[in-house]
């Protein structure tokens, strides 16, 4: 008799506003729009969250992975979340909920996605894990809170002075301070000044684009692409906190860097792998990074294929375009689609992958191929389709390739 009422506990998900780079990954990935964002924080909904994982892997910070026991008539709401500046302290439980926990959807994260009560199973277009042989990264070195400052040694204009697109290629240093990173992982920029609130304006992530062992061979530093942003997708006028603060700074100026992030855009690490490289525009940062890896240990006899699918509106608008038209023909296989080339018909990387389909058919059978896509978000579903379209017109069955590049971390979007 007098028996403690049980309690109605929730495992609630919480996202950590001090780690979170505000990248969106995980609201895109939230198969039952649970996550949700303002101008300061990503949060989730704790009526709508069913604990299913989903968002997690994805996450290239680990933020995304906090939770707490919580009465659920006490769960934090999403106007409270959007508020905070950082994660509250664990709460404990009255007595009888732990003793009687009635447990919500969300107390069954643990499960795989396929136990019942969990929501539809969510098949993300890409891997959730490295390629086998990929080193280890490192992640969240420098926070929001403890941010590294590196000095910037270079910064020029990588596309033709008479283009709207101003892409730049940004030196920065970190003198004795320790900064290892690798291929495919980005880092954060704390642009200086307050946001419209009166707050220190969070950071924004940008793709490495050189190699592991530096942008200059043997240095401590490391090198981004960013482009000017001068206007918002619908074509109106728009400045870019970041990337005009980033395109605009002198040799000699100081950054606040956070990271490195990210533990799945990574590249094979074993001998005569190959990189099916897509990209477009700025998305071509990693695989200016991985090619570079690959060109510096050229002698070495260890590299596979390279093939590389690079749009761009035209030509002087192809960031590195000279550079990367001087690299041997028998080291990188380089397609360009150009959009706008006058006299020129509009081509997108999806069309050439299309026109190559014999070659890239041969490195999708081959188990050492990884393939990495990287730009803007409109591609993937369009990469997708023309995949899939080689694929089959090779007599494959692209739905159980597809499904074997993902489990074997082959296959990798980096789109936004
Ligand atoms: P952009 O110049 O606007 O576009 C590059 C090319 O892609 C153009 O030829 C464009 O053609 C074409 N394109 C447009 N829609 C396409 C689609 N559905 N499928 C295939 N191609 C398509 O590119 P950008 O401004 O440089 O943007 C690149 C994207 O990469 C941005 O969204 C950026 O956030 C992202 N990104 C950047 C980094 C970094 O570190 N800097 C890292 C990762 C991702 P048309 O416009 O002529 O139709």
């Amino acid at each position: 008799m007098n028996a403690p009422l049980p309690v109605d506990v929730l495992r609630q998900h919480l996202i950590d506003p001090e780690i979170c780079i505000r990248c969106n990954t995980c609201e895109e990935t939230c198969p039952v729009d649970a996550i949700t964002h303002d101008s300061n924080n990503y949060v989730v909904d704790p009526d709508i969250c069913n604990g299913c994982m989903a968002c997690v892997p994805p996450c290239p910070t680990g933020s995304i992975d906090n939770w707490r026991l919580m009465v659920r008539s006490e769960a934090y709401s999403v106007q409270e979340q959007l508020g905070w500046e950082e994660l509250p302290k664990e709460k404990s439980l009255p007595t009888p909920a732990v003793e009687s926990d009635v447990l919500a959807p969300a107390a069954d994260a643990a499960l795989p996605a396929s136990a019942p009560g969990v929501a539809a199973t969510f098949t993300p277009a890409g891997a959730s894990v490295p390629p086998w042989s990929a080193a280890h990264p490192y992640v969240n070195l420098y926070t929001h809170k403890t941010p590294m400052t590196a000095n910037v040694v270079g910064n020029y204009r990588v596309t033709g002075a008479d283009t709207e697109s101003d892409i730049h290629h940004i030196v920065l240093d970190f003198g004795e301070l320790p900064f290892p990173v690798l291929e495919g992982q980005s880092i954060g920029i704390l642009p200086p000044g307050l946001d419209a609130q009166g707050r220190p304006h969070h950071a924004r992530q940008y793709s490495l684009a050189s190699p592991r062992d530096g942008e200059r061979a043997g240095y401590n530093n490391l090198s981004l692409t960013v482009k000017r942003v001068t206007e918002d997708h619908g074509g109106a006028a728009a400045h870019g906190v970041c990337s005009n603060y980033l395109c605009d700074l002198a040799k000699n100026d100081t950054v606040q860097v956070i990271g490195p992030f990210g533990h799945t855009f990574l590249m094979p690490n074993h001998p005569r792998a190959n990189l099916i490289m897509i990209c477009t525009g700025t998305g071509s940062a990693p695989m200016r990074a991985m090619t570079e890896r690959y060109r510096r240990r050229i002698d070495t006899g260890e590299n596979g294929k390279l093939m590389l699918f690079f749009g761009a509106r035209t030509e002087r608008e192809l960031p590195y375009f000279g550079p990367l038209m001087k690299l041997p023909r028998d080291f990188i296989d380089i397609n360009l689609a150009l959009s706008r080339e006058a006299g020129q018909p509009k081509r997108y990387v999806q069309d050439l992958i299309r026109d190559r389909a014999e070659q890239v058919c041969a490195l999708l059978a081959d188990r050492n191929t990884c393939i990495y896509v990287c730009g803007l978000k409109g591609m993937e579903v369009g990469v997708l389709d023309a995949l899939r379209d080689v694929t089959m017109q090779s007599g494959q069955d692209w739905s159980i390739l597809h499904d074997v590049l993902r489990r074997e971390g082959r296959l990798h979007f980096e789109t936004y």
